[in-house]
This record gives structure tokens, C-alpha cells and sequence, in this order.
């Protein structure tokens, strides 16, 4: 398997043997706003992914929140379905398919995800944008933190930080209005009357909202993310990744406008380090693929500035790949991203049709254990059961059971059942029969449940019948 070595990044003291400490210190980075398509894709995706966090859980369907997960009932409510835990393997199905995603689009189109969709990256730049609101562009807030307290200095920072916070709560606000009804929780949140679990919640959140977004920032991404360790080994050198051209940008350094460059023995980069001002994780992209990179596309749009200004061709920091930055081809197809696309597209296929042929019932026929069968003051033979039905459709149901397999076997109760939506019902149930219909012990019945509103509506369970050994 071709991978692309990741640049060895490792001090020089370090490499010589000398002594050198474990802890890297932090270095605040004063992340400079870049413009161009890149951020424009990056605030399109963070500004879609926003709305829908923020106004999914306002939604009304079928009388009720469209997207719930109602912890309390075990019920999780996705518009015109509602899950149990008994559908725990759906979600396995969903995370394995999402893995599979993340997976096929690294490989094709490396670090996708955290450029432009993680939400520790969406939050950041939000934060970095009132930031920005607050204090100014990368020079002032430079300038802000190395001047003294004064008034100014207060204002702005406290304006800032109050930003943040309102961002932070508001987000744990919306957060926690999947798991408890928003249009109950916000009026609880704005009259302060929640409880302790609630204020609990909403408070960590808060919190940690706050904390990652707005102080550890790249840190999460460089020291915690686990993707972020792991995804270099899935790249080929046909993933396509953001990278600095060498061969045409080197020698970088200064130069006076005009004088022939090339014949100084410079390349294209004029050595002004945009890119690395831009950059939220504060590498220098010209040192090669790093894995603190996370693909955000701002040295592009910085660099291609700067060769715009310069009247050089642009894309002297641009997405390619390993294969067509050393001038061969780059494939397309490759029997891995082929590989990840089948099984993508089987899952999702299996997913989508588990999904649509599922069927919004669930009967267990739980039968008494306390004793085999009891003969009726009439002679007959009769067995108890409870039936445990749970109606995971939208609206209430009436059942009719019926029971097959076995002539002669009467039902004693009434064998229509109503079960309201998302309720799960114990409805006990006796059966007899004559005896003389019984020429085995052991016999299979089938219990039929069918909604009288829709019958596809409808669930078959076998189960036993147990009698008397007949008589030889
Ligand atoms: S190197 Fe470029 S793409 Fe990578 S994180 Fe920094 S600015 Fe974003
Ligand atoms: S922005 Fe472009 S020209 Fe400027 S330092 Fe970076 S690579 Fe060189």
C-alpha cells in the first residue's frame, strides 16, 4: 500500500540527541481572515450545518417534535419514524455506513470532513469570526494583547467573551432541545426554572462549548482527535490534498517588483507568509503534508491572492496529489475507493430497505411459566399468555388478533386491542381448547396482530400450546 510519508517535523535539537522537553508550549495562534472560494465553500457548509442544528429540533410532524430522542420513554423520534431501543442494530448499521463515509471520502478527498464539516472546526470558526467582530483583524488583536489594560482592552474583551458565551449556551440550548421538547425547554431556560439535570447538562455544555471553541481550538484537533492520528494511512498518493508546489515556488524569498526573478534563482513564493497567518492550526503548509493540516482550504485562498496581486498564475498552493505533484497521472479508480464505494453503496442500499420494510409493531407472547396448562371448570384445556405489544407508528392503533394452526382453539378476552402511539401495552390473553382436537402435547400456534387501519400493519409470532399427553 503507497502512502504519503507525513513531512518529518521533528526539531533539529531533538534529532541530535540533546535534551529537550516533553511539553510542547502552546503558541496562541492569531488566525488572519482569508478570502476566496474556499472560505466561501467553508461558510456555506458551517452556515447549512448551523441552520439545521439550530432549527431541526423547532420542527413539527404529525403533531409532535420531528427530531426527539426522548431518553425518559426510550422513544427517538425521526419525522415519520420512531425508533426503540430494540432498533439499536439500525443505529449500529447507521454508524458502521457513516464510518464507510469517512472512510471512502479520505481516501479520495483527504481531510473532507474537518475542513469544512467537523463541528469542533465550525464552532472555531464562528468563534474566530466574533473574534474578529470584537477585537479586529489579526494585527489589532496582536496588538490589543500585547497593550495594556485600559478601557478599550476591557470593553473588547469582555465583549468577546460575552459573545462566546451567548454562542456557548445558546448552542447547549439547541443541543439539549433533541432530548427534551425545545419548545418547552427554551421558555424553562429563558424563566430559569429547570431542573437539576437540565441545568446540569446545559452547564457542561456550555462549558465545553466554550472551552473548545474559544480557547483549545486546533489543540482538539492536534492532540485529541483520534481521526486525526489515523487518517494519514488511509491517503494514496492519489488523495487529493492541499499542497505547496515545490518545484515552482522554490527558492522563496523577497524580491523588488519587476526584476526578473527567475533569473535571481527565485521560484514563485515571495516568501510573505500569508498562508501561514491564515492558517487556523498554524503550520507552515510549505513544510509539506502534516497531520495537524485539517484541510481548510485558507492557504489557497490566501496564496492565490498574493499570486493574483504579484501577477503570478495561481495555484502555487492548491488541492492535487502526490502522483501529479511529481508529473504522472493521477487515477481516479483505485481498487480500495472502489472497494469502500461497494460497500457503501450495499449498506446504504440494506439500510434504506430495512428502513422502508420495517414494520411500526413489535409483539413478545410471554407465556405462563407458573404452570403448563390448566383444565377448565368446562373440561377444556386452556393456557395463559401476556402479550407485550408496542405500537411504534405515529397514531393510536386497534389490533384484532386472531390465532392460527390449531383447530378448535377459542380465544377468552376480547381480541381487539387498541394501543395508543409510542405505548407499549401487556394485554394477558387465555386460550382453550377440546381436548379431543389435541392429538400431540406440544403444539405451534401462530398469533396474528393486524391493525384495522392499515394492514400492512401486521405481525405473525409463533408460540405453543402445550396439553395433556394423549391417550394411547
Ligand atoms: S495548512 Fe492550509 S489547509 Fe492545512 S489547516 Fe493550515 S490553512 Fe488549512
Ligand atoms: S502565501 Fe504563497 S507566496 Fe506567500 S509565503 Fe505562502 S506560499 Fe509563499
Amino acid at each position: 500500500m503507497n502512502q504519503i510519508p507525513v513531512q518529518d517535523v521533528t526539531p533539529d535539537k531533538k534529532k541530535s540527541g540533546e535534551s529537550t522537553s516533553l511539553y510542547a508550549e502552546r503558541e496562541h495562534i492569531y488566525v488572519k481572515d482569508a478570502r476566496g472560494i474556499f472560505k466561501k465553500l467553508r461558510s456555506l457548509s458551517s452556515a447549512i450545518m448551523l441552520i439545521m442544528f439550530y432549527t431541526f429540533s423547532w420542527l413539527q410532524w404529525n403533531g409532535r417534535q420531528a427530531v426527539l430522542f426522548d431518553l425518559p420513554e426510550r422513544q427517538f423520534h425521526v419525522f415519520s419514524y420512531t425508533f426503540w431501543p430494540q432498533d439499536f442494530m439500525l443505529l449500529s448499521w447507521l454508524l458502521i455506513i457513516l464510518a464507510f463515509t469517512l472512510f471512502f471520502v479520505t481516501v479520495f478527498a483527504g481531510r473532507l470532513w474537518c475542513g469544512y464539516s467537523c463541528p469542533q472546526f465550525v464552532w472555531t470558526w464562528l468563534f474566530i469570526y466574533a473574534e474578529k467582530w470584537t477585537e479586529g483583524d489579526r494585527n489589532k488583536r496582536i496588538r490589543l494583547d500585547k497593550s495594556p489594560w485600559n478601557k478599550n482592552k476591557i470593553l473588547r474583551k469582555t465583549a468577546k467573551h460575552t459573545l462566546w458565551l451567548f454562542i456557548a449556551i445558546t448552542s447547549a440550548v439547541a443541543f439539549m432541545g433533541y432530548f427534551s421538547p425545545i419548545r418547552e425547554l427554551v421558555p424553562d431556560v429563558l424563566s430559569w426554572n429547570l431542573g437539576p439535570w437540565e441545568t446540569w447538562w446545559i452547564g457542561f455544555i456550555s462549558v465545553a462549548t466554550y472551552a473548545n471553541a474559544g480557547w483549545l481550538r486546533e489543540q482538539v484537533c492536534i492532540y485529541m482527535c483520534p481521526y486525526a492520528r489515523f487518517q494519514s494511512v488511509m491517503f494514496d498518493q492519489d488523495t487529493l490534498i492541499i499542497s505547496y508546489d515545490e518545484v515552482r515556488g522554490e527558492n522563496r524569498g523577497k524580491r523588488k517588483k519587476g526584476l526578473d526573478y527567475k533569473a535571481m534563482g527565485l521560484g514563485d513564493c515571495i516568501d510573505c507568509k500569508n498562508c501561514v497567518h491564515v492558517c487556523p492550526v498554524g503550520i507552515d503548509i510549505r513544510d509539506g503534508l502534516q497531520y495537524e493540516c485539517v484541510a481548510c482550504g485558507a492557504c489557497i485562498d490566501a496564496c492565490d491572492d498574493i499570486m493574483e496581486r504579484t501577477g503570478y498564475e495561481k495555484g502555487l498552493i492548491r488541492y492535487t496529489t502526490e502522483h501529479s505533484l511529481n508529473g504522472k497521472k493521477t487515477h481516479l479508480m483505485r481498487p480500495r475507493l472502489i472497494g469502500y464505494f461497494t460497500a457503501l453503496v450495499l449498506m446504504s442500499l440494506a439500510f434504506m430497505y430495512t428502513i422502508y420494510s420495517r414494520i411500526p409493531i413489535e409483539l413478545d407472547i410471554l407465556r405462563d411459566r407458573g404452570q403448563l396448562f390448566v383444565e377448565a371448570s368446562n373440561g377444556n384445556i386452556e393456557n395463559s399468555y401476556m402479550l407485550k405489544i408496542a405500537n411504534k407508528s405515529q397514531k393510536d392503533q386497534v389490533y384484532q388478533l386472531s390465532i392460527e394452526g390449531l383447530d378448535g382453539i377459542t380465544l377468552i378476552g376480547n381480541p381487539v386491542i387498541k394501543v395508543e402511539m409510542g405505548a407499549l401495552e401487556d394485554y394477558p390473553i387465555r386460550l382453550q381448547i377440546d381436548p379431543r382436537y389435541l392429538d400431540k402435547a406440544n403444539n405451534t400456534l401462530e398469533f396474528k396482530l393486524q391493525s384495522k387501519s392499515d394492514e400492512n400493519i401486521t405481525i405473525i409470532q409463533d408460540n405453543r400450546f402445550i396439553g395433556p399427553a394423549p391417550r394411547r
